[in-house]
């Protein structure tokens, strides 16, 4: 069996599992399986894993660092040219970084500041112009659940404003809320916090339905609070080395 042979048997069966729990989720919370997207989280794992489960099925692929991110997809689309693939953002941007991330991402996940949605209409529009892009820029506002957790994320008060100032745009659309449950209280909680944030966005904007929740460790919880997009990655992958940054 050749390396290549091995990982696609290994990512293969790690699909599987993750697919079942997914079934059984939305099975426990009387949702269909069509309900809840499987984004698979692909940071620190090269190309050639993404194109492997390319050739499993998976369309939806999510990176947390521009760096990183950039050359990978460049990587990807030579690797699989026709596979269609939809890459996401899912980790906190820098303005700075907009310009670059306007080139790959079909969707942004982490949108937390009214200056980010300025930065990134902007280099959207600019791509547009280029040529760079042919889309809008579908975009989540990034909701913060955990006082202390500094992983990003609007204070809940600040999600309906911040939709706002998105929809004002034409560069980008609207689609919904993201968040990363704190490890510290029980995910369901916070889950029931998105959900009903969710709910009242909803309400606003009827075409901002998305709610991205959960990932290898909480999917259940997420499931069962509404979500429709599950971020997973080591659960498919496996262990993350730790990298500098
Ligand atoms: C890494 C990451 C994930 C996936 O986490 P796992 O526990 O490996 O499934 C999901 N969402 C975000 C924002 C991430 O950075």
């Amino acid at each position: 069996m050749s390396e290549d042979d091995r990982r696609r048997a290994e990512l293969a069966e790690s699909l599987s599992e993750v697919r079942q729990r997914l079934d059984a989720a939305c099975a426990a919370a009387g949702r269909p399986a069509e309900d809840v997207e499987l984004l698979a989280v692909t940071k620190t794992f090269p190309a050639r894993d993404v194109a492997l489960l390319a050739d499993l099925g998976l369309t939806s692929f999510a990176e947390n660092r521009e760096q990183e991110a950039r050359p990978k997809v460049a990587e990807f689309d030579e690797l699989r040219p026709d596979a269609g693939a939809r890459w996401h953002m899912v980790g906190q941007l820098q303005r700075n970084k907009a310009r670059s991330v306007a080139r790959w991402a079909d969707v942004v996940e982490s949108v937390d500041s009214p200056r980010l949605v300025e930065a990134l209409s902007g280099a959207v529009r600019n791509a547009l112009e280029a040529g760079e892009r042919t889309r809008p820029l579908e975009v989540l506002v990034q909701v913060n659940l955990d006082e202390a957790a500094g992983r990003g994320g609007c204070a809940p008060g600040e999600v309906l404003p911040l939709a706002e100032a998105i929809t004002t745009t034409s560069e980008l659309r609207l689609r919904g809320v993201m968040a990363v449950a704190p490890q510290s209280t029980q995910s369901g909680v916070a889950f029931n916090t998105l959900s009903l944030i969710a709910t009242q966005l909803r309400r606003d904007f009827p075409e901002a339905g998305e709610i991205s929740a959960g990932m290898s460790g909480d999917l259940e919880s997420a499931v069962a609070h509404g979500s429709t997009r599950v971020r997973v990655g080591t659960a498919l992958l496996g262990g993350r080395r730790l990298i500098s940054p």
